[in-house]
């Protein structure tokens, strides 16, 4: 039974083990899956933001090319030089009717080709600065503002006005953020200080730039300029004008996306968070997964200097629901594998043990009980020796109480060995012994039992016998006794005395049964030794 919860619970350790370990192997595979779908997206992301920075690159030169087009017109260079010379003669600013006169020329010149330009690449601007403190002097696509000094916000212009240089970048400026190219304008295609009128910047928004790159991409996009740099560069009714069209989301204006809808993925707090922070994440939105990239966005003066703030961010997703239903069916896979690995492993661990421990059981049941033989016999003579006496004469009690049954005893002991052992030595005597208890075993009866009581004593249990049948039985055997030549001596050499009793009926100890048989055998030798003496008291 010990046996059994030994084995019991070995097994439930083992399995507690494997169960933990098999866990752990599903754990670890799952996370695994995890970091590498991270890898998977941070790689992803990386690959948008460089793509977004080419595309950037790129529209700003288009933007470039498309100033220098205007600026290389004769006319334009002519009309342009001529509304400069009327502003710095009338007081500079807006200057006066001569100023204004010069601009509507510009204006005319300039027209058709900034309807084609607005038709077929996406020009949102158009605006001519000249002077030390960047002054406009006509902004094609809001022709009504005019006059203003650009001086401290559209660094862009400033600095091409101070090198006399195309630049290039993104950037916000009083009315509009975009995508800006500034070029020179000369007069007379002669690139000379002297011949310097001013500048002429072309702009874009961020729509065809994003149509550019959600194509390849995959992803969708939306541009978010933040409110404090808004609140820098905009003239306040513009800006006030923007706020009301397009409300602002925990601080950024979305300026540019192709999706409406991220109005309410920004609201989301894990999204607003990416936006603050950047990086990359993905999550459930309603019933699909999606990862999003966030990456700073840095206008013309924050690609100058690392240093300086980004101006807003770039949001990039996409749905990945399909990659994160393969996550889960992986997992899934991996549990059941798992499962069908530790139900296998279970089924032989049981099976093992099982069999290691029956193996176990046999030998340990084969050694007790012969142990138990071992300890039950004696050495000399195999005869059971007095260690199991007790139990066997309860046993013979209780049988007989319950059965209405009697039983008797017998003490047999051989006369005068002492002398044996004197004349022949202490071997014959040995032999004597053995020779007189396989005679006494081969001479009783199957349920009769023989115990060696002590050096040449041996007590006789007779069940289901009278004080008659024994002291015949005891007679006949003392007889086959003087009949042999026990040990090697001659016949009669070596006899034995006997003192029988039988168990009274009233109830009496072992002790008190034996002492009457001891009794009995005392009588035995003092009346010559080589009988049978019986005791009375049944
Ligand atoms: P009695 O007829 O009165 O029984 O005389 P006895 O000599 O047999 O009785 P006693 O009790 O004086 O001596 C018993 C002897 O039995 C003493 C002891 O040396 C001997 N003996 C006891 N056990 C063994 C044994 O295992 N082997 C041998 N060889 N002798 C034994
Ligand atoms: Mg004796
Ligand atoms: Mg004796």
């Amino acid at each position: 039974m010990s046996n059994l919860s030994v084995r019991t619970k070995v097994f439930i350790w083992l399995s507690l083990f494997l169960a933990v370990s098999d866990a752990l192997f599903v754990w670890i595979n799952y996370r695994a899956e995890q970091t590498r779908f991270q890898n998977h997206l941070e790689q992803r992301a990386s690959y948008l933001h460089d793509l977004f920075a080419v595309e950037l690159g790129n529209t700003s030169l288009r933007m470039q090319q498309t100033a220098t087009f205007i600026a290389s017109m004769p006319d334009v260079q002519e009309a342009f030089q001529r509304g400069r010379t009327a502003v710095e003669a009338e007081g500079g600013g807006a200057g006066g009717v001569r100023a204004q006169q010069a601009r509507e020329r510009l204006l005319k010149l300039v027209n058709v080709p900034w309807q084609e330009l607005r038709k077929n690449f996406d020009t949102r601007q158009l605006h001519f600065q000249f002077g030390a403190n960047a002054t406009s002097f006509l902004r094609v696509h809001a022709t009504d503002r005019y006059g203003d000094n650009l001086e401290g916000v559209r660094h862009t212009i400033f600095d091409a006005i101070r090198d006399q240089s195309p630049k290039e970048g993104f950037e916000c400026g009083r009315i509009i953020c975009g995508i800006r190219g500034v070029t020179p304008v000369f007069m007379n295609g002669r690139h000379s200080s002297d011949a310097f009128v001013g500048v002429l910047e072309a702009g874009t928004s961020f729509r065809t730039l994003l149509e550019l790159l959600e194509k390849p991409s995959q992803a969708q996009f939306a541009v978010l300029l933040s409110m404090p740099h808004l609140t820098e560069t905009y003239f306040p009714d513009r800006l006030a004008t923007l706020v009301r069209e397009n409300p602002p989301i925990n601080g950024n204006i979305v300026e540019a996306t192709l999706h409406p809808e991220v109005r309410d993925l920004l609201a989301m707090g894990e999204i607003d968070a990416l936006v603050k922070n950047t990086g990359s994440t993905w999550l459930r939105v309603g019933k699909r997964h999606m990862a999003f990239t966030a990456f700073p966005l840095k206008d013309y003066l924050g690609q100058q200097d690392a240093g300086r703030a980004p101006v807003g961010t770039v949001l990039a997703w996409m749905d990945v629901s399909a990659d994160i239903a393969q996550l889960d069916r992986d997992l899934q896979f991996n549990i059941a594998y798992a499962v069908v690995a530790f139900l296998a492993i279970e089924f032989l661990l049981f099976v093992a043990l099982r069999k290691a421990t029956a193996t176990l059981e046999t030998v340990i049941d084969y050694q007790t009980a012969e142990l138990r033989d071992m300890a039950a016999h004696d050495e000399l003579t195999g005869l059971y020796n007095r260690h199991y006496l007790d139990e066997f004469l309860k046993k013979e009690y209780a049988l007989a109480h319950r059965q209405g049954r009697t039983f008797s005893v017998a003490i047999m002991d051989l006369d005068r060995f002492k002398d044996i052992n004197d004349v022949h030595g202490h071997l014959v005597g040995d032999r004597v012994l053995v020779d007189a208890s396989a005679l006494v075993k081969h001479r009783l009866r199957a349920s009769d039992l023989a115990f060696r009581f002590g050096g040449e004593e041996f007590l006789l249990i007779f069940p289901d016998t009278h004080l008659e049948d024994a002291h015949k039985l005891c007679d006949d055997l003392r007889r086959q006794l003087g009949g042999h030549a026990l040990g090697g001596l001659e016949q009669g050499k070596a006899t034995a005395s006997f003192g029988v009793a039988q168990m009274a009926k009233a109830y009496e100890s072992p002790e008190a049964l034996i002492d009457r048989a001891d009794h009995a055998l005392y009588r035995a030798k003092n009346s010559g030794r080589n009988r049978v003496e019986s005791a009375d008291g049944t």
